[in-house]
């Protein structure tokens, strides 16, 4: 039994090593000329965006890709000035001419984008790059098979006037996580035709990009020029259809501690947390987990949400409140500060984000993306 007390609170353990071994894992499954693209948005998943992003690139991501483009600006802020930088939710307003500064490649969905990166690359007298984005079925953002021409064509003129250049072609697939699911053959086939059409009409991208991580794992006539893998990298599993972490070589990244703040004997009959959804089966032992909805533990997860304390998997007994849950012990001795485990990467049979996101009925990566900023990042394995 490890009851070493914590430091603090609460951490998430963050183990660099994990991150780089599967950022190697996932470049030995591409081909050689094939790029990756470490996807560090919402500050890597939970995960810290510019400590992950480093290690990438140290284990051969030579692209950094997020979502906003104050994500990305953030990023070359703290330091990340060489690798290439792709952001692509861009909203009316948001900041272009500083993109075109710090030399970000800036998706454009349509021409309501295009129009405002040649504004900006007007003012600051320099040329952006960009990447057109291709609706190949999503239905999300990107741009529409029918307006493809219209957006190709508009963003040869700009290329001609000096003030973009196209440096790529891409889009994102709906269901690559449902192996064998008719969509992905049909995202490949129009996104093949959208790519031709754009290189015929002139346009000479330097990538060409589809696969997100279960393409990546999955899907190797979707790799083109390059992959950007987000969940994979950080060890958890697209979906279980495709395999559990360990089936597909990689290692959890993130391990979610707290310690316990109180441990006390109770009466049967005990009603416990808000609305007393629990009711003591019999006299027992209640453990005090200091971490709530505040910090990312979904309430959705009350009554069912499995943590490791002592030698046992315990279950989240009443109701998730914003920073505490209570776990019933079943009369097991624990000291006040003994290491409870919400997840990690199972070594010491601790459960997993994928555990957390079954009794939650949601998705791993909402388990470690939601880990609030109130639980400090832990970095391990430098
Ligand atoms: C989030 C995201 C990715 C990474 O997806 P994973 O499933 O986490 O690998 C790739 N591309 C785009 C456009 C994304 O938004």
């Amino acid at each position: 039994m490890n009851q070493t007390p914590l430091p603090c609170r609460a951490r998430a353990e963050i183990d660099l090593e994990a991150l780089r071994a599967n950022v190697r894992t996932l470049r030995a499954r591409v081909a050689p000329h094939v790029q990756l693209m470490a996807v560090v948005k919402a500050d890597a998943y939970g995960h810290g965006a510019v400590r992950c992003a480093e290690a990438a690139l140290a284990a051969g991501a030579t692209w950094l890709g997020t979502a906003t483009p104050h994500e990305a600006l953030a990023l070359r802020a703290a330091g990340l000035t060489e690798p290439r930088i792709m952001c692509w939710l861009w909203t009316p307003g948001d900041p272009w001419a500083e993109g075109i500064e710090a030399g970000l490649d800036m998706s454009v969905s349509g021409l309501w984008a295009l129009a405002e990166v040649t504004a900006a690359a007007r003012e600051t007298g320099r040329r952006a790059r960009i990447q057109l984005k291709a609706d190949t079925g999503l239905g999300r953002n990107g741009c529409q098979p029918a307006d493809w021409p219209e957006l190709v064509t508009a963003a040869l003129k700009a290329e001609a006037e000096g003030l973009v250049r196209v440096t790529g072609l891409w889009s994102h697939f709906a269901c690559a996580d449902e192996p064998g699911h008719p969509s992905i053959v049909a995202q490949l086939d129009t996104f093949r035709s959208m790519l031709g059409h754009a290189e015929r009409a002139g346009i000479r991208p330097e990538v060409r990009h589809i696969a997100n991580s279960p393409a990546t794992l999955t899907l190797p006539e979707a790799h083109f020029d390059l992959v950007r893998p987000g969940i994979a990298m950080y060890g958890v599993s697209p979906d279980p259809a495709i395999g559990t972490s360990a089936g597909l070589g990689l290692r959890p990244v993130m391990s979610l501690k707290a310690s316990v703040a109180l441990v006390k004997q109770v009466p049967g009959g005990h009603g416990v947390s808000y609305g007393h959804h629990y009711v003591t089966p019999g006299p027992t032992t209640l453990g005090l987990v200091p971490l709530g909805y505040a910090d990312g533990i979904p309430r959705h997860a009350s009554q069912r949400g499995p943590v490791l304390v002592g030698d046992r998997v315990r279950t989240v007994a009443g109701r998730v409140a914003m920073d505490q849950f209570v776990v019933d012990l079943s009369g097991d001795e624990v000291e006040p500060g003994a290491e409870a485990v919400l997840f990690g990467p199972g070594d010491r049979g601790e459960p997993s984000a994928q555990d957390w996101a079954d009794a939650a009925d949601t998705i791993a990566y909402e388990i470690v993306t939601r880990i609030g900023a109130r639980v400090p990042r832990v970095y391990v394995g430098e």
